[in-house]
């Protein structure tokens, strides 16, 4: 490795994860933007960059970003329920937008994983309760606006 007292500007800017290389995070991405696009979707679809760390004791940081690029918070080692707290934290940083919400309680969830190493929307209301798996958001929806999204999706297909 090369050691270069100070590196040129644009390499510090954060750039696209090559999510071919990483089929987990491709995944893990998918499954975000089917909430985001299901429950907020002026959100998404959000795309997974890195910043490379510039000190080499320090590692690189991954962010969700918005569509235009905003961001906020940042990850070490990404997987797939630090990637969904990545998003909902651009999203309330960002956005002032409390997502996702269980609609059961009208709160704020978190993201969490499951027994099953699932990453899951995790309800702290009462006993607390897993409100779905990340990406499955709009089963937790009302029947009516489910299947208005139903007909949304089939208008963007066909
Ligand atoms: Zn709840």
């Amino acid at each position: 490795m090369s050691h270069f007292s100070s590196r040129p500007d644009s390499v510090r800017d954060p750039r696209p994860v090559d999510l071919a290389g990483r089929p987990d995070l491709a995944a893990a991405l998918d499954a975000v933007n089917r909430d985001l696009a299901a429950t907020l979707p002026e959100a998404g679809p959000m795309r997974l960059m890195w910043m490379p760390s510039d000190d080499e004791d320090l590692p690189d940081q991954y962010h969700a970003a918005l569509p235009d690029g905003r961001r906020h918070g940042g990850m070490e080692g990404p997987d797939a329920a630090g990637l969904a707290e990545a998003a909902q934290e651009t999203v309330q940083a960002v956005l002032w937008q409390v997502w996702p919400v269980c609609l059961e309680h009208r709160t704020g969830v978190h993201a969490d994983v499951g027994a099953d190493e699932r990453a899951v929307w995790w309800c702290r209301a009462g006993a607390g309760h897993e409100l779905c798996e990340v990406g499955e958001l709009a089963q937790t929806l009302p029947g009516k606006q489910r299947r208005a999204l139903r007909r949304k999706e089939r208008r963007r297909e066909g």
